[in-house]
């Protein structure tokens, strides 16, 4: 491996400075995990990596905000810290079980919330689920910050809309109670492998109807996708098969999902039919 030079500041600004170059090697380390791997299969070489480990602020850490609508995630903050959370498990309970089957305890140890958004990896577990729950991201550079939404973030196959420079700070996760969520980790070759298609659901059930709904599919496809016309499709209706059925081809309409070495292209919008009216079914308890 070629040498490069480790840079730990202590504040957001000293981070920024250090980040501060025309040359694409030189990038922010979250936990390391990601860029490690790209590392040793030398896909990557940097020049300069910069850990945020020390910069602290809002970086760090979780909370309500004050008005109990928000809870803001340090982008620093840890799979475990989330994982073992009371706090999130009350209000963001579909993070607490996305948790149980994301890599391993001593990835989750060390993996964070922010390399995990920045990594753009479509196979991903997270960014469908702080996408349906409606997440926004709030992100800091030398040219000021910015908040937008999480599908926002992703552009491509592991290409992001974050400038040069730029670090994403927090995920601003709204507090909605009466939504119910649920994340679909779909794999096909062995349980703890990389899903052939992720499949977050949150709706707002009103008795037996679905008031409203959030749909998005992820791993099947280079970025992780609102499905909006299965999303129309359910809005305002009485749960059924009849309905399940039209969202399910609706889903499979909209998306283009290719064949790879998890299943073929048919195979796996067979699942995506299945999956979703067996999530829809989960989130409106029937
Ligand atoms: C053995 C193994 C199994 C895994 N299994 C799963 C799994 O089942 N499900 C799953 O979802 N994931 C899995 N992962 C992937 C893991 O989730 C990612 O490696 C991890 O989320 C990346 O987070 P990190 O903090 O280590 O990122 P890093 O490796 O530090 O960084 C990743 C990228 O993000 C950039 N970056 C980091 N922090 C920021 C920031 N704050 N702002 C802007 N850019 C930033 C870096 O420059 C780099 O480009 C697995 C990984 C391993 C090693």
């Amino acid at each position: 491996m070629a040498s490069f030079e480790l840079i730990e500041p202590q504040s957001v600004e000293e981070a920024l400075v250090a980040l501060d170059s025309d040359d694409p090697a030189v990038r922010p380390m979250g936990g390391g995990t990601a860029l490690m791997l790209m590392m040793k299969a030398q896909l990557f070489a940097p020049t300069r990596l910069v850990s945020l480990r020390g910069i602290g602020g809002g970086f760090s850490g979780f909370s309500l905000s004050g008005d109990g609508e928000t809870f803001c995630i340090g982008a620093m903050t840890t799979f475990s810290e989330l994982e073992q959370s009371v706090e999130i498990a009350r209000h963001l309970p579909v993070i607490t079980q996305t948790m149980k089957t994301l890599a391993n305890v001593r990835v989750r140890n060390v993996a964070t919330v922010g390399g995990n958004l920045a990594h753009g990896d479509p196979h991903l577990d997270l960014p469908p689920v702080w996408t349906t729950l409606g997440a926004r991201v709030r992100i800091i550079g030398q040219s000021g910050e910015r908040v937008i939404p999480v599908e926002e973030l992703f552009v491509g196959y592991y290409e992001t809309s974050l400038e040069p420079g730029e670090l994403i700070a927090q995920v601003l996760v709204p507090v909605r109670p009466d939504w119910r969520s649920f994340y679909a980790k779909v794999t096909t070759r062995a349980e703890h492998d990389w899903p052939a298609l992720g499949l977050a659901v949150s709706v707002l059930p009103e008795g037996e109807r679905i008031a409203d709904v959030s749909i998005v599919l992820s791993a099947a496809v280079d970025r992780p996708t609102r499905l909006v016309n299965a999303e129309n499709v359910l809005r305002g209706s009485v749960l059924c098969d009849e309905v399940l059925t039209r969202a399910g081809e609706a889903a499979v309409a909209e998306t283009d999902i290719e064949t790879d070495n998890r299943g073929s292209s048919a195979y796996k919008k067979q699942l995506l039919r299945v999956h979703l009216g067996r999530a829809i079914r989960k989130v409106m308890g029937a």
